[in-house]
C-alpha cells in the first residue's frame, strides 16, 4: 500500500511537471513569435524560474497524489465522474466555486506574504523574475508553494466536482498562471476592457502586482482586490 502512494505521488509529480513544461514552453514560444527577443537577455532568471518551478511540482504533486490515489482506492473525496450524478446545472457553479474559493485563499495567503518577515523568508523568490516569463508560473519558494499545494486536495473534499469539470480547473489554472506572467496581454481588447472582463485577472492586471507590489494581490478575480481597496488597476505599459 506505501509503495503505491509513493508512486500515485511521484507520478503526479511527473504530471505537473510535465504541464508546466509544456504549457510554459508553449507560451513562451509564442512570446518569441509576437515579441521577438522579449526573453533574449533572461536567460539566467528563466533557468532560475525552471528550477524552482520543478520544485514546486513535487510540492504539487505529492499531497494531489496522495489524495488521487484515496479517491481511487478508499472513496475519498466528492468527485465524481457519472453526469446525471448531480443536476447538470451545477457543473458549472461548482467550475466558478473552485475558482472563487481558490482566489480567496490566494488573495489573503498573497497579501499575508507581502508582510515583511515571509515576503524575505518567501515570497521574493517569485518577485525575483523582473520582468516575469512565462517560465515563472511555478517559481515560487517551496514555503509559498506548500500554501498552494493544499488548495485543490482540500476542495475536493468540501466541494463536489465532476471530474471532468475538475480537469477544466486545472486547465484554467494552469493555462492562466503561465499568461498572467508571460510579458504580454494574450486575451482580446474587447474582453479585458468589457464589463466582465473588469471583473477578470489577465496578464495587463497582475502584471501591475509585479510592478508595484502592494496592489493585485487577486489570481483570477478583481472582487477581494476591489472590496478591500487593493485593486490599482491595469498595468501602464499594458494599455495598448
Ligand atoms: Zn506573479
Ligand atoms: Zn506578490
Amino acid at each position: 500500500m506505501t509503495a503505491a502512494i509513493l508512486l500515485s505521488a511521484l507520478a503526479m509529480t511527473l504530471i505537473v511537471a510535465l504541464r508546466y513544461l509544456a504549457t510554459s514552453g508553449l507560451f513562451a514560444w509564442a512570446t518569441e513569435r509576437v515579441k521577438p527577443g522579449f526573453y533574449a537577455k533572461l536567460g539566467p532568471q528563466i533557468r532560475r524560474e525552471i528550477g524552482w518551478s520543478l520544485a514546486s511540482a513535487a510540492i504539487y504533486g505529492v499531497p494531489a497524489g496522495v489524495v488521487a490515489w484515496g479517491w481511487q482506492n478508499l472513496g475519498w473525496t466528492r468527485i465524481y465522474s457519472g453526469w446525471t450524478d448531480l443536476p447538470l446545472w451545477y457543473a458549472p457553479i461548482s467550475v466558478f466555486a473552485y475558482l472563487f474559493a481558490h482566489d480567496t485563499w490566494f488573495y489573503w495567503t498573497h497579501r499575508y506574504m507581502h508582510r515583511p518577515a515571509p515576503f524575505r523568508i518567501a515570497h521574493a523568490v517569485h518577485h525575483a523574475s523582473r520582468p516575469p516569463t512565462a517560465w515563472a508560473a511555478m517559481s515560487f519558494h517551496p514555503l509559498e508553494a506548500l500554501t498552494g499545494a493544499v488548495v485543490i486536495p482540500a476542495l475536493v473534499f468540501l466541494i463536489p466536482i465532476h471530474v471532468a469539470m475538475l480537469g477544466l480547473v486545472l486547465a484554467i489554472m494552469t493555462v492562466m498562471g503561465v499568461t498572467n506572467h508571460m510579458g504580454w496581454e494574450a486575451f482580446p481588447r474587447a474582453l479585458v476592457h468589457s464589463r466582465l472582463g473588469n471583473w477578470l485577472i489577465t496578464a495587463s492586471h497582475h502584471q501591475r502586482h509585479h510592478e508595484s507590489y502592494q496592489c493585485n494581490y487577486g489570481l483570477y478575480f478583481r472582487f477581494w482586490d476591489r472590496l478591500c481597496g487593493t485593486d490599482k488597476g491595469l498595468s501602464d505599459a499594458y494599455l495598448r
